[in-house]
């Protein structure tokens, strides 16, 4: 997919509906994408990164595929200042937003939505979404980005006042990412949202990628070991091997490409070893 001028959900309104005092409200800023060039990232000497390269524009969805081990955690980690890259750069919306740690990296607009959901069990649904608009708590947004959350998932709104620990794990990955786009941000970095899901949830799960990109024109990068899953949605699919990417192409390209199947010894190809972009997502 080309991007083209994306427009942020709710960007429309430019009169504020807040009681008195309501005036026009300035425009909001333009969505940012992500660039990445020669990025390299090490666990002490373990050097796992070795000089990535990775861009992702406001309407895109990238994703990035490959074997156990081969750095693709890592990547989204250092991307979004969870771990500190030791050289490249990190742009975001034309920022140099490298050597800032992760909650500034957050309030410039990239939300990490983690392996294994990391919602907080506790508490509600509701709480949760509250957690995920922290940084942008003052701005009186709150009630318009929650109503878009729901209207994203809507099994979270029938689950509202639940602890998020009672929630199937499919549930709990849409809460997690619900939580993500409560901060609104303009790139969104996903590390497996389909582990351990039923096809049919993966299904939803790609979904809602699908319309953050399409809606929301928000760039998305996206960690998939589901090799079908993956490739039903990206715009873009990179393959990395042992901290380098070996290929990129767009999902048709890369289909019956001997390195796609290698990473996967076969995962979630066809019986002829080719992978398709259409069939439905499911289990890698
Ligand atoms: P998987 O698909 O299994 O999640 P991955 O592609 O996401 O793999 P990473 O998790 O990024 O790979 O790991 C890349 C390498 O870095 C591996 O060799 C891993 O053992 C190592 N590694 C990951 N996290 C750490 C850590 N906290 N400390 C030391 N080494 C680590």
């Amino acid at each position: 997919m080309t991007p083209s001028s994306p427009t942020r959900v709710g960007a429309d309104m430019t009169l504020s509906s807040s009681g008195a005092g309501a005036g026009i409200e300035p425009p909001p800023p333009p969505l940012a994408g992500l660039e990445v060039h020669g990025l390299t990232a090490a666990y002490g000497r373990l050097q796992v990164l070795k000089g990535i390269d990775v861009s992702v524009a406001p309407g895109e969805l990238v994703a990035v595929i490959g074997s156990n081990g081969a750095g693709k955690t890592t990547l989204l980690r250092a991307v979004s200042g969870l771990l500190r890259p030791t050289g490249g750069t990190v742009m975001l919306g034309g920022s140099d937003v490298t050597s800032l740690g992760a909650e500034q990296i957050a309030r410039r607009g990239l939300s990490h939505v983690p392996e294994n959901r990391l919602v907080f069990p506790s508490l509600t649904v509701d709480d949760n979404l509250e957690l995920g608009g922290w940084t942008r708590r003052r701005d009186g947004q709150h009630a318009r980005r929650r109503a878009e959350a729901l209207e994203l998932f809507p099994r979270l709104g029938d689950r509202i006042n639940l602890p998020a620990g009672a929630l199937s794990g499919g549930e709990q990955q849409m809460l997690a990412m619900a939580r993500a786009l409560m901060a609104e941000p303009s790139v969104v970095v996903l590390d497996e949202p389909s582990l351990g899901l039923a096809p049919k949830v993966i299904g939803e799960i790609i979904a809602a990628l699908g319309a953050l990109r399409d809606t929301k024109g928000l760039a998305v990068l996206l960690v998939e070991q589901n090799i079908r899953a993956a490739f039903s949605v990206a715009d873009r699919v990179l393959v990395m091997e042992r901290g380098s990417v070996v290929v990129t192409g767009t999902p048709d390209e890369l289909a019956d490409d001997e390195r796609v199947r290698s990473a996967y010894l076969g995962a979630g190809t066809t019986s002829s070893g080719a992978v398709s972009r259409r069939s439905a997502p499911g289990p890698a």
